[in-house]
């Protein structure tokens, strides 16, 4: 019987995260963007900054 109610469970999570992508999808999407960051980059010269604040051509320049 456990494990009826742990698929009956399961089943109502996927059923709960299917309506909220048919209802909210901009919602999801804000999730999934969160959770994805846009990847930032240099304002100069358009490189990717990875962990860095500031691009190594302002420090050239
Ligand atoms: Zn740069």
């Amino acid at each position: 019987m456990l494990i009826k109610t742990v698929l009956v469970f399961l089943g109502l999570m996927v059923l709960v995260a299917m309506l909220g992508r048919a209802f909210f999808p901009s919602a999801t999407n804000r999730i999934l963007r969160k959770s994805v960051p846009k990847a930032a980059r240099c304002r100069n010269c358009g490189r990717y900054l990875v962990g860095r604040g500031d691009c190594d051509c302002k420090k050239k320049a």
